[in-house]
């Protein structure tokens, strides 16, 4: 029990673990809250989010703590830290999971496998399922069974009055709709209940580089591809400059490429097959592809994103991919002033594209969606590099529906419009509503 009467351990500033458990995946993040409640069961969540009402402070809660925006940390209130809270237990016969809020898409990966099963993540093993599920999850099997958020069969959270409460179809059905990509305020979601699939464990990925004085006639390519690609068929593309390491040649080292990237969510054979054309776009850089498990595809990107560096990503929702908006994320890779930031194309439409605008508070879901990560290691770059990905998604402006995906949200500091515009006019009041009646006090920040 701590000073504050608190069952949790309570690190306040000064403590010695204060400020090595605010430290978040992104080296750009530097909150201070006044208190980290560090919870390991519901009952720990329930005195946290009562504690924080009772003493007037604000509450965010932390989930693997890899939003890119920060949102997890507050200053001055108290973070609901659910970290270590990791609990996973897989029904195979019924084909669920539930899982705690602290599990990384790794743990659950890992965990579902184990009984050739699967459900839809993000494509980097050490992100949190929390985050990700909640701003809505987008991975590599988007096209054949949707977002993470359209995989949820229920939540369990503590509310700002400190209940905790079901939300499913048939219970509390305003908040688990809120909850599928409404991201963060709602309450502290302490599990999440996944509807899984078939899967694996063997799948065949496709990961092939080319040169990227090519960009602009293999996106065309990807296109026409694209057009007949079954839903089976996951793909992200992306421009960036090639590694200074041993798995490219010399000679291509600080040069752009295009990556094209699949994966393909059934038979391995016929994955080859269908995604071979991805492969026979001439002389590559290098070519990774080839059959795998799936838990090492879900990892392939994972080494590109280490803890501490400094991050900041935006992001465009288009409709189409003219010509011109491939010249321009082209041009703007080949200005970047970081070797490691990539401008990613993910190709949506599939089991993703179908489900309506309105039935989950995700909202918009674009044919493509257009991710700008400036990624660099020393904190005096941070001007540079912040500047470069606005201008990018600035220069995007004119193709895109106004609207993005919210888990890649720069500092949000685009405040109201870009929510609106990503959520649909809609969904967004909808969702404000929503919390203004479950939280009329604004307990929690949102997202
Ligand atoms: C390296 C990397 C790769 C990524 N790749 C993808 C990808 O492929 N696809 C994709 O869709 N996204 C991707 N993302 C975005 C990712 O989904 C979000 O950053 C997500 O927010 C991470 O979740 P987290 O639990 O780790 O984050 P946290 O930082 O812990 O939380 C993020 C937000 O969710 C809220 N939150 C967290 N837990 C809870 C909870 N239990 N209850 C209520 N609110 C909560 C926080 O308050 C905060 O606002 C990636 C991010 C990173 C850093």
């Amino acid at each position: 029990m701590t000073d504050d009467g608190f069952i949790t351990t309570l690190l306040k500033p000064g403590d010695e673990a204060y400020d090595e458990t605010r430290a978040l995946w992104n080296g750009m993040i530097d909150k201070r809250p006044a208190a980290i409640a560090q919870c390991s069961t519901s009952a720990d969540v329930i005195d946290a989010v009562n504690y924080a009402r009772e003493n007037g402070l604000r509450v965010t809660a932390r989930g693997g703590g890899h939003g890119v925006a920060g949102n997890a940390l507050n200053d001055g209130g108290l973070v609901v830290d659910l970290s270590a809270m990791k609990a996973i237990d897989v029904d195979a016969a019924a084909k669920t999971a539930r899982a705690e809020p602290g599990v990384t898409l790794g743990e659950l990966d890992a965990a579902t496998q184990a009984h050739g099963l699967a459900t839809p993540l993000g494509v980097v093993s050490q992100t949190g399922i929390a985050g990700l599920t909640l701003g809505g999850g987008i991975g590599w099997l988007r096209r054949k069974h949707g977002l993470s958020a359209d995989n949820v069969i229920s939540f369990e959270l503590v509310t700002a009055d400190g209940r905790h409460v079901t939300a499913s179809d048939s219970e509390n059905a305003d908040l688990y709709w809120g909850l599928r990509g409404g991201g963060a305020g709602l309450g502290a979601v302490t599990s999440f209940e996944y509807r899984l699939h078939d899967l694996g464990p063997e799948v065949m990925f496709a990961f092939v580089l080319y040169p990227g004085e090519r960009a602009h006639e293999i996106l065309r390519f990807q296109e026409e591809f694209m057009s007949e690609a079954p839903d089976e068929v996951s793909p992200l593309s992306f421009l960036g400059r090639v590694p200074h390491a041993d798995d490219f040649p010399a000679e291509s080292h600080g040069t752009p490429y295009i990556a094209l990237l699949a994966l393909y969510a059934g038979d391995v054979a016929e994955g080859h097959r269908v995604l071979a054309p991805l492969r026979e776009l001439g002389e590559p850089i290098a070519d990774f592809s080839g059959s795998m498990p799936y838990t090492a595809a879900q990892t392939v990107l994972d080494a590109d994103y280490p803890d501490g560096w400094f991050y900041y990503w935006k992001s465009a929702n288009l409709e189409r991919l003219d010509d011109e908006a491939i010249a321009r994320l082209v041009a703007h890779n080949e200005a970047a002033p970081s070797h490691h930031s990539t401008v990613d194309v993910w190709y949506h439409g599939g089991a993703m594209g179908r489900v309506d605008r309105e039935a989950t508070a995700f909202g918009e879901r674009p044919a493509y969606l257009i991710g700008v990560e400036a990624n660099w290691e020393e904190r005096a770059d941070a001007d540079a590099n912040i500047a470069w990905a606005r201008a990018t998604v600035d220069d995007l402006a004119p193709f895109s529906t106004g609207g993005a995906y919210l888990n890649f949200p720069g500092l949000f500091e685009e405040g109201e419009q870009l929510k609106r515009a990503s959520h649909g006019d809609r969904n967004y009041e909808r969702l404000k509503a929503l919390r203004r009646e479950c939280d009329p006090r604004g307990l929690f920040a949102a997202s």
